[in-house]
């Protein structure tokens, strides 16, 4: 998992479908309630299921078998109603997938078990007992998950091992109807892959337009407050520098209101494609609003997060914005430099840092002002 809120994330779209390794923090801990909020319905309807099929047990199955599978599934109901109400830790993608390992072995515990208490069982009786179609199920459940490629291959390759593993240690592997279930599982797999991928796609093109902004593409204020909230906590824990860096263009409402919006939309822009180009993960440049923008800067002692601001506001001062009637439209930037302090709050060093660009622009503009 990549830093709070690389942007680095976005321009490897590819191959965020395929690892986790580009992911934010943030896309992680959003995944993760995903995965935990629908394997806690599915616990629930398997516990429920699972027990009421007790009494299609005890009217329907061979009496020889009926003691030990009804114990079985009981068992397994119990395990699943475990689930459905034992507290999982909220944003945690890795707490999401054991419990996904975990919803996925009480199947195969119950699929391998029944197999043993019944290993030459009619295909009805199998049928009957549920078994049969158990790894179908799984296959199918799994299609509810965005997952990456490695990840569903993980769990689709535990599957079919748990299948034909079985089907080999028990000697039925060439068996034709063992062969024509291997074929309708391999494509239901297939399917359950598209599945996955297609709702990871929709769930990162989502992500990416409730966290950046539109006219600029930088990260916007909401994830910029997330991202922060977390930096700051860990650099208090690792007693690590974060500088923080406040932007503000000048006299930016003259720019609207002599060569029109559009035009001033097009500095934003600009501007926004320096901050772009001078700010690289682990540090965040985001658009704080209006014409303000603001940069977060890990592990970085004051005087270089100044060396940073000094090379934003030059090349600001030497950006080329010409206007439709081809004047070339000056453009300057104001920027305040703080740095954390111990056990300083957020909110605290945002006001600090509001108060150094306030300087900076009493002192004239065009220039960067440190706390
Ligand atoms: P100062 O140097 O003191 O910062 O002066 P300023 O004119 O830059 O500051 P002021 O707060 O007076 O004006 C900011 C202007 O930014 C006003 C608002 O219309 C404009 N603005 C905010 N968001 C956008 C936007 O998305 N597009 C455009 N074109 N203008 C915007
Ligand atoms: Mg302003
Ligand atoms: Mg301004």
């Amino acid at each position: 998992m990549a830093s709070s809120l690389s942007a680095v994330f976005y321009r490897h779209n590819l191959l965020d479908l395929i690892y986790t390794r580009n992911h934010s923090r943030d896309f992680c801990a959003i995944r993760g309630d995903y995965f935990t909020t629908r394997m806690r319905l599915m616990a629930t309807v398997f516990a429920v299921l699972a027990t009421l099929w007790l009494a299609i047990d005890y009217l329907f199955l061979d009496p020889a078998y009926q003691q030990p599978i009804s114990l079985l599934r009981a068992a397994v109901a119990g395990l699943y109603a475990w689930m459905a109400i034992r507290p999982v830790r909220q944003h945690d993608l890795r707490a999401a997938h054991l419990y996904l390992v975990a919803f996925v072995s009480f199947a195969s515990v119950f699929y391998i078990g029944a197999r043993q208490i019944m290993p030459h069982a009619e295909m009805a009786d199998a049928m009957l007992v549920g078994y049969y179609f158990l790894p179908f199920l799984l296959v199918s459940m799994l299609a509810l998950f965005p997952m990456t490629v490695v990840e569903s291959v993980g769990y689709l390759l535990a599957i079919g091992a748990l299948f034909w593993g079985h089907e080999w240690l028990v000697g039925d592997m060439h068996d034709i109807v063992t062969l024509g279930n291997a074929w309708l599982l391999g494509m239901m797999a297939l399917m359950a892959v598209w599945a996955q991928l297609s709702q990871l796609h929709m769930l990162l093109r989502l992500y990416r337009e409730a966290t950046h902004d539109v006219l600029t593409g930088l990260t916007n204020r909401r994830a910029l407050m997330n991202g922060l909230q977390h930096e700051v906590q860990i650099a208090h824990q690792t007693r690590q520098p974060l500088s923080v860096l406040l932007m503000d263009l000048d006299h930016f409402k003259r720019i609207n209101d002599v060569h029109g919006h559009i035009m001033g939309d097009a500095v934003l822009r600009q501007f926004g494609a320096l901050l772009a180009e001078v700010i690289h993960a682990p540090s965040v440049a985001a658009r704080f609003g209006g014409e303000e923008f603001f940069a977060v800067l890990p592990d970085m002692p004051k005087p270089d997060a100044m060396a940073v601001a000094e090379t934003i506001r030059e090349r600001c001062a030497a950006l080329v914005v010409d206007s439709p009637m081809g004047e070339r439209i000056p453009v300057t930037v104001s920027i305040g430099v703080a740095q954390l302090n111990a056990n300083e709050a957020t909110s605290q060093l945002i006001c600090r840092v509001d108060e150094v660009l306030y300087r900076a622009k009493e002192g004239g503009r065009n220039s960067v002002s440190v706390a």
